[in-house]
């Protein structure tokens, strides 16, 4: 995309628009329209304007791919879905350089969960407002608002999640339900730095829509 900007004006001039390729085979799939729409917004959110991102558009272009149909079953469209949206969402946050600490809780301290040991110890809160994750304990003091747990396999997924491509995770069965918590938690995260709602997450979202 080549474009022209005048100093004084803030609207550019679209001089060129190259498709590399072209997303419309996926418009037909309603949830991977939505995640379309979801991964748009969120880089409008997040990524500054008139500033090449080259690890944000090799992140998009990595969903993208992943989200194509390999002649699967409709459980397997929509699930190809749920790992492209949850994996861009903490990939997203990651290259903002907003993703908190995920093994150690933000008030106390306290370790969540030893990497080296591929063990889950202590249990994981996260709420709107809070930057991190907290413990039990201190996801109770008073003013820590609404709480909800990040499970310990979504915790176990999001590490893996920052090892590996997203075509290459272990996990390949996944539904609306899966890692639905690493999601909100992402969101939360996305919508405090942006400081607004996001208008595409709730229809992402499993609590607030019948599949
Ligand atoms: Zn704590």
């Amino acid at each position: 995309m080549t474009y022209f900007q005048r100093e004084t004006r803030e609207l550019v001039n679209l001089d060129s628009c190259e498709l590399i390729r072209s997303q419309f085979g996926l418009a037909s799939d309603y949830w991977a329209s939505v995640a379309l729409d979801y991964f748009a917004e969120v880089a409008e959110q997040l990524l500054p304007s008139a500033e090449p991102n080259e690890k944000f558009f090799r992140l998009l272009l990595a969903v993208l791919e992943s989200l194509r149909p390999e002649g699967d079953s409709e459980a397997g469209k929509a699930g190809r879905v749920w790992r492209a949206v949850t994996y861009f969402s903490l990939w997203a946050v990651r290259l903002s350089g907003w993703l908190p600490e995920l093994h150690a809780c933000l008030g106390c301290g306290t370790v969540l969960d030893d990497p080296e040991m591929e063990s889950i110890g202590e249990r994981a809160f996260f709420g709107r407002g809070r930057a991190g994750l907290s413990c039990e304990h201190c996801s109770r003091l008073p003013g820590s608002g609404s709480r909800w747990e990040l499970s310990a396999a979504s915790r176990m997924t999001a590490a893996e999640m920052l090892q590996r491509p997203v075509a290459q995770l272990s996990r390949t069965n996944w539904d609306q339900a899966t890692a639905a918590d690493l999601r909100r938690f992402l969101v939360q995260q996305i919508e405090a730095h942006a400081e607004r709602r996001l208008v595409t997450a709730p229809l992402l979202d499993a609590s607030t829509i019948a599949p």
